[in-house]
C-alpha cells in the first residue's frame, strides 16, 4: 500500500471515529438494511441505545421485536412497509423496548434507496429522545395543573396582552361572573368589562408597569350592563417567547361592600349614641389608660379630646379633686382588669372645677378566652338625686324626732287619763251604773289601743338609716326568741310551727326583730277560725340575698290588697274583726329596705299567705 493511501485510510477512520463520538453525544445511532439480501447493520450508538453489547448481530425480524408492543410496534412496522413499498421515508417518534426490559423514546429516521423500481436499501438514525420526551410529559403536566387551577378557580382570571388590553384568556367564573363566554371577552377586551369613567385607570395602569404588580378597587361592567364593584389584583410577567402577559384576578365586591356599609353603619350610630348619651361613657385599657370618652364626659370637664385620650384615668381632669378620689379610682380600675364589676357614689371635678356627684361603674369586657381586654367607665350625674336624698333623710329625721316627741308628749296625758279612769272605776264603782261603766270600759279599752298605736309610731320613726349597725344573727335562735313571746297563743290555738334550715345573717338587730316578730304575729292573727293553722318558715340562698318565706294557711286576700297592705295605717279589716293598728307592715317595708331587700305577698282569699321578703347578704360593714 502506497504511503498516501496509508494516509488517506487512516484520515478516513480518525473521521469515522470522530462521527462515532459526535453521534454518541447527540445520542444519535446509524442503521442500514441490504433489503435484498436481508442484512441489517447497527451503529455502535444504535446498539447503546437498544441496550445490547457492542458484538450483537442484529437480524431483521429481531430489529423488530425492539418496540413495546401496541402503538410504537404497529407505527414501525408502517413505517418500514411503506418505505420498501412505496418508498417513502419517515421520521417518528416511538418507544423502543430494550434488552433489559426497559423503555426509551427514541426518533427513528428512515429512507429507502431505489433502484430499477425497486427499494434496495433502507437506511436512517435513531436518536435517543428520552430525556426531551421526559420534558415534554413534565411540560405537559404542568401546562395540565395551570389549566386546572386557572379553570376551576372561584375568582375570575383572565390573561391579557398588557399592551392592547386584549383578553387571551379567561376562565369559568370570569364567564359567570360577566356573562361573556371566552370568544366574547377575547372580541371586547380588558376595556368591555370595566368602566372605563374611572378617572384613576390610566394612573394604575401606569402604576402596573412599574411595580408588576397592583391591587385596586373598580367597577366592573357585566354583559347586561350591570355596574358592580371589583377588586382586580393583576400582575405583569414575561412568557418564554419574552412576550409581556397579565394575569388578572378579579373579586366581585357586592356582598363585601355591602356589608362594609352595613358595618359603618352600625358603628356611626354606635358613634351616635355613644357621644349622644346624657351619661359619661368611654373605654379603658386594663392597665388604666383612657382610648375614648364620649361627648357629654368630656364637654362636662369643658376639655378638648387630646387632654385625656392616651392618658391613665386617674390624672385625668375628673378625678383630680383629691388624691383619695384617685386612689381609690386607681384601685378599682386594678380589680375590674381582674374582672370585677366596681360601682361607687363619687364626686368629681366638672368645668370651672365644680364638683358633681356621680353614679361610677367600671365594667370589665372579656375576649373568649375570659381576659379582660377593656374596660368600660361609665358615670351619671346623680347630683339631683344626691340632693333630694339628702333632703329625704333630713326630713325623714326631722320627721321621726317629731313623732318620737309627739309620742312621748302624749303618752304623759294618755297615762293621766288611764290612770284616773282606773281611779274613778275603783273609788265611785258602787256609785256608778252600768251604763256608766260601759262608758268607762270603753274609754279605758281606747286609750290603751292608742297607747299600743303610740308604741308602734314610735318603732316606726325609730328605724331609719341613722343608726344602721349590720351584726352577725343566727335566725333560728332569734325565731326561738320570738316564738316564745307567743307561746300561750300558739299552744291555746294549737298552731304547728315549721321552720327549715335558717341560717346566720348580718342584720340589724333589734330592726330584723321586729320584722320577723310582726310577719310571724299577722300569721298567728290572720288564721282560720275553723281548721288546723300551720305555719312554715323558710329561708333560701340566692346569688346576692337570703330569701325569706314565711307561710300560713290563714285567710289570706285578694290580690288586689296585695301591695297597698305596706303602706301605714292599711287595714282590711274592722277593729272588731282582727285588733291591729295598721302600721306593721310597713314597718317591715321600711326594715326590709334598711338591708337593701324587698317584701312582697303572694296571698288567695280563704287559702293563706306567704310573706317573702330578701336581704342584701354582703353588707359592708
Ligand atoms: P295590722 O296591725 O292591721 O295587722 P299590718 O300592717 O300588720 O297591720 O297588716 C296590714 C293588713 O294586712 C292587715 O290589717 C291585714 O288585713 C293584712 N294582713 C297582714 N298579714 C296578713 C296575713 N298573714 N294574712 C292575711 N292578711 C294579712
Amino acid at each position: 500500500m502506497s504511503k498516501e493511501l496509508e494516509l488517506e485510510i487512516n484520515r478516513l477512520k480518525k473521521l469515522n471515529l470522530l462521527f462515532e463520538e459526535s453521534n454518541k453525544v447527540a445520542k444519535i445511532g446509524v442503521w442500514e438494511v441490504d433489503v435484498i439480501n436481508h442484512q441489517l447493520f447497527w451503529s455502535k450508538t444504535t446498539k447503546l441505545i437498544h441496550g445490547v453489547p457492542n458484538d450483537y448481530i442484529p437480524s431483521l425480524s429481531a430489529a423488530l421485536n425492539f418496540y413495546k408492543p401496541g402503538k410504537s410496534s404497529q407505527l414501525i412496522k408502517e413505517a418500514v412497509e411503506q418505505a420498501i413499498q412505496k418508498f417513502q421515508p419517515y421520521d417518528i417518534e416511538v418507544e423502543l423496548l430494550r434488552k433489559d426490559g426497559s423503555t426509551c423514546w427514541v426518533r427513528a429516521k428512515g429512507s429507502p434507496e431505489v433502484h430499477n423500481g425497486q427499494c434496495v436499501r433502507l437506511f436512517g438514525t435513531f436518536q435517543d429522545i428520552q430525556e426531551q420526551k421526559e420534558k415534554e410529559f413534565e411540560l405537559i403536566d404542568k401546562e395540565l395543573k395551570m389549566a386546572a387551577i386557572f379553570n376551576n378557580n372561584i375568582d375570575a382570571l383572565f390573561l391579557t396582552n398588557p399592551i392592547d388590553g386584549s383578553i387571551l384568556k379567561a376562565n369559568k367564573a370570569a364567564s359567570e361572573m360577566f356573562g361573556y363566554t371566552e370568544a366574547e371577552f377575547q372580541q371586547i377586551g380588558r376595556n368591555g368589562i370595566i368602566d372605563l369613567t374611572d378617572s384613576k385607570i390610566s394612573s394604575i395602569l401606569k402604576e402596573r408597569v412599574q411595580e408588576k404588580q397592583i391591587t385596586t378597587d373598580l367597577i366592573g361592567i357585566k354583559k347586561d350592563g350591570t355596574k358592580f364593584p371589583i377588586r382586580v389584583s393583576s400582575g405583569i410577567f414575561m412568557d418564554s417567547q419574552g412576550h409581556a402577559q397579565a394575569s388578572t384576578c378579579i373579586i366581585d365586591m357586592t356582598e363585601i361592600v355591602h356589608y362594609q356599609k352595613q358595618v359603618s353603619e352600625t358603628a356611626r350610630k354606635f358613634k351616635g349614641i355613644f357621644d349622644s348619651a346624657f351619661q359619661f361613657i368611654g373605654f379603658l385599657t386594663p392597665d388604666g389608660v383612657l382610648t375614648e370618652a364620649n361627648n357629654s364626659a368630656i364637654e362636662f370637664a369643658g376639655l378638648k379630646p387630646a387632654d385625656v385620650i392616651g392618658k391613665k384615668f386617674w390624672d385625668c381632669h375628673w378625678w383630680t379633686i383629691s388624691d383619695k378620689t384617685q386612689n381609690e379610682l386607681k384601685a378599682s380600675i386594678e380589680k375590674a382588669a381582674k374582672g370585677e364589676f366596681i360601682q361607687y357614689e363619687v364626686e368629681i371635678l366638672g368645668a370651672n372645677n365644680k364638683t358633681t356627684t356621680i353614679l361610677f361603674n367600671l365594667k370589665p369586657l372579656f375576649n373568649e378566652k375570659n381576659e379582660v381586654y377593656s374596660i368600660i367607665p361609665e358615670g351619671r350625674l346623680i347630683q339631683d338625686i344626691v340632693d333630694t336624698r339628702k333632703e329625704l333623710i333630713s326630713k325623714n329625721n326631722e320627721l321621726a324626732s317629731f313623732a318620737t316627741i309627739v309620742s312621748h308628749d302624749l303618752k304623759e296625758p294618755l297615762r293621766m287619763v288611764s290612770q284616773f279612769l282606773a281611779k274613778l272605776e275603783q273609788k265611785y264603782s258602787g256609785a256608778l251604773d252600768d251604763k256608766a261603766r260601759l262608758y268607762i270600759y270603753y274609754a279605758v279599752d281606747g286609750a290603751k289601743r292608742m297607747s299600743k298605736m303610740i308604741d308602734e309610731l314610735l318603732n316606726f320613726s325609730r328605724i331609719s338609716e341613722k343608726d344602721k349597725t349590720f351584726e352577725s344573727i343566727r335566725v333560728d335562735r332569734l325565731i326561738d326568741d320570738i316564738l316564745q313571746g307567743f307561746k300561750q297563743i300558739i299552744e291555746e290555738n294549737n298552731i304547728k310551727i315549721e321552720i327549715g334550715v335558717l341560717p346566720e345573717v348580718l342584720a340589724i338587730r333589734t330592726a330584723f326583730k321586729i320584722l320577723l316578730t310582726n310577719l310571724i304575729g299577722n300569721a298567728i292573727k290572720y288564721r282560720k277560725k275553723d281548721g288546723l293553722p300551720v305555719i312554715k318558715i323558710n329561708c333560701h340562698e340566692e346569688t346576692n340575698d337570703w330569701l325569706f318565706t314565711i307561710q300560713d294557711n290563714g285567710i289570706g286576700m285578694e290580690k288586689e290588697h296585695h301591695e297597698k297592705i305596706f303602706q301605714l295605717f292599711s287595714r282590711l279589716h274592722t277593729r272588731t274583726e282582727y285588733e291591729g293598728t295598721g302600721i306593721g307592715l310597713a314597718t317591715c317595708k321600711k326594715i326590709v329596705e334598711l338591708h337593701y331587700g324587698k317584701i312582697w305577698v303572694d296571698s288567695t282569699l280563704e287559702k293563706g299567705s306567704t310573706f317573702f321578703f330578701t336581704i342584701k347578704k354582703n353588707i359592708n360593714v
